[in-house]
């Protein structure tokens, strides 16, 4: 039966307007202030590093309550389908939020544990809207870009504000501006900027300051071409940031200046650091966080935390020695498809003084043991990442193999987890056929098959065993002594995991499982005690890592590589 609204509409009787109102119930204007973040010139800009430093000056030094927003331009619902090779890493939150992995940098830059409120991508708009159309919900109004998606954009940001009573929301456009993906995303913002009213919402747009090697000069014109495009949206920015290889010069930002109606001292130029945590310093030092609060008449709090931060930074640059971490994983744009990976390992630095440098191994040339010793040479330490599918998977167990036979640190995550009892299963407890059903789907010895739950899905999007859950410690444990807790929460993403019906055979054999699910023989952790270190984990310790708190296991592993490097 339709509702009374949709027949009342039908029959004419509702009365028409052209506004699209989806403010939530209980929203305050002007109680949260939106900072919006937009990006021109080039994509990649650096607007999520910019926006997370951001983030995390307002919240770490003067104490506002932050929540970051993510606009994905993607058709994908989420990120879950997204092959990292081509779109970097696929990041998970803890309710299991498959998404960007900006959304990881803000997590770790802001110390936060963010959500699906969080993260919206195009496909979720319209799915939104495409369901609601079918449910009758727009009481028979043509359905349009604006004022609908419009409105959809409005309306999830004023929820979470809701929601999350939060200071400010900070939402970062991604693309760039000027593309067909975003333009209602800018519409919204320019539509939310009036409506919010003066003084509750501002804009930043990133531009990219070129310097061609030709002319051995920087060049401000697409930036002036790139800020042109926001103003002819409608949009007037508040701060224009430029990113250059190296500093810009006043004669630049003068210039930027007079093209964006925007005053100098609100064009700022944090050039390339290398390092991303020395940014909100950066940040704080060029007195951008004053201008915004100035801007959006924030309350000025304060907390303790910005302190911390700055005493992190300082070890970070005064790290003595380097230890040197061979990840398997595949050669191209590995540095994206891994970087939770390479931030835990960063994560480290202050607390062991020492920088850990990273050497990639392609496995699929791996055929035996002298190949494994050739390409682990010099490691102090071998990481085998999370992955799917069969190609360079017996290249990983050689790895593996090596490291246990000549007591290297391991450390396995997720699909490392399965590859690790594979070997073991292979190459201690005699089944030479032990493998993964992912791998061989008819294999005799199934030691990782499907996890039941899994078998009832078809569909590949969300379908697996995603986000936060409860994992149990053993006692007297190398997890249990790095984690100092009896039940820990880490992140999960797999289909597959450690068949019970093998779970005797690895214990007898030597293998300690750890960690477990709780009320289930579903093995979570795994370690060789008598190792120097061998650990390796079903779910995924990278994703809760953070630059104040780095994930035990992380250092644990860290100061296994420091010490054999040393004896
Ligand atoms: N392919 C494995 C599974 O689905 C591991 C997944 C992963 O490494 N994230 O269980």
């Amino acid at each position: 039966m339709p509702g009374k609204k949709l027949l009342d509409s039908l029959s004419g009787k509702s009365d028409e307007h052209e506004f699209y109102d989806n403010t939530p119930k209980g929203y305050v204007k002007g109680k949260t202030k939106y900072i919006i973040v937009t990006g021109s010139v080039i994509s990649g800009v650096g607007k999520g590093t910019f926006s997370s430093c951001l983030g995390n000056l307002l919240k770490l030094l003067h104490g506002l309550r932050v929540e970051p927003v993510k606009f994905d331009g993607y058709l994908n619902y989420d990120a879950g389908t997204l092959n990292p090779y081509r779109h970097g890493e696929v990041f998970v939150l803890d309710d299991g939020t498959e998404c960007d992995l900006d959304l990881g940098t803000y997590e770790r830059m802001l110390n936060a544990t963010l959500s699906h409120d969080n993260y919206i991508t195009a496909g979720k708009i319209f799915k939104t809207i495409i369901d609601k159309e079918r449910a009758g919900k727009y009481l028979g109004r043509d359905v349009q870009f604006i004022p609908h998606v419009t409105g959809e954009i409005k309306g999830f940001l004023r929820s979470l504000a809701a929601k999350s009573k939060a200071d400010v929301v900070l939402v970062e456009v991604g693309g760039t501006v000027g593309d067909i993906e975003n333009s209602y995303f800018l519409e919204a913002m320019r539509e939310l900027a009036y409506e919010e009213g003066k003084n509750n919402v501002c804009f930043i747009n990133v531009v990219y300051i070129l310097e061609p090697g030709s002319l051995g000069e920087q060049k401000s014109k697409a930036a002036q071409l790139g800020i042109k495009g926001l103003m002819s949206l409608g949009i007037q920015p508040d701060m224009i940031v430029c990113r250059s290889e190296r500093p810009v010069s006043e004669k630049i930002k003068e210039k930027i200046s007079i093209y964006s109606n925007v005053p100098v001292s609100r064009v700022i130029n944090p050039y390339d650091f290398g390092n991303i945590h020395k940014i909100p310093i950066f940040l704080k030092e060029t007195g951008v966080d004053r201008e915004i609060i100035r801007l959006l008449e924030l309350k000025n709090g304060s907390s303790a935390g910005f302190l911390e931060w700055e005493n992190m930074t300082k070890k970070i640059d005064s790290a003595g020695e380097t230890i040197n971490i061979a990840i398997t994983g595949k050669y191209t744009g590995v540095h994206d498809s891994y970087l939770s990976i390479i931030k835990a390992l960063e994560h480290t630095v202050p607390y062991f003084n020492a920088k850990v440098d990273i050497k990639w191994i392609d496995t699929t040339s791996i055929k035996n043991k002298t190949d494994a010793e050739k390409v682990l040479d010099g490691a102090d330490g071998v990481i085998v990442p999370g992955g799917f599918g069969t190609r360079g998977t017996e290249g990983k167990m050689e790895c593996i193999k090596y490291t246990r036979e000549n007591n290297i640190p391991f450390l396995g995550l997720c699909f490392g987890f399965q590859m690790a009892l594979m070997e073991f299963a292979r190459n201690v407890c005699g089944l030479r056929m032990a493998s993964s059903t992912e791998i061989e789907p008819d294999t005799k010895e199934p030691v990782i098959d499907i996890l039941p739950e899994q078998k009832r899905l078809e569909n590949l999007g969300g379908t697996m065993r995603l986000g936060g859950k409860d994992v149990e410690i053993k006692p007297g444990t190398v997890a249990s002594r790095l984690y100092g807790k009896t039940v820990v929460r880490e992140r999960f993403r797999h289909r597959f995991e450690c068949n019970p019906k093998y779970i005797d055979v690895l214990e007898k054999n030597g293998i300690v499982f750890s960690g477990k699910a709780p009320k289930h023989p579903i093995m979570q952790i795994l370690e060789l005690p008598d190792k120097s270190f061998f650990l390796a984990t079903q779910f995924h310790p990278e994703f809760t890592s953070r630059p104040l708190s780095p994930n035990p296991l992380f250092r644990g592993f860290v100061e296994a590589c420091l010490k054999g490097k040393k004896t």
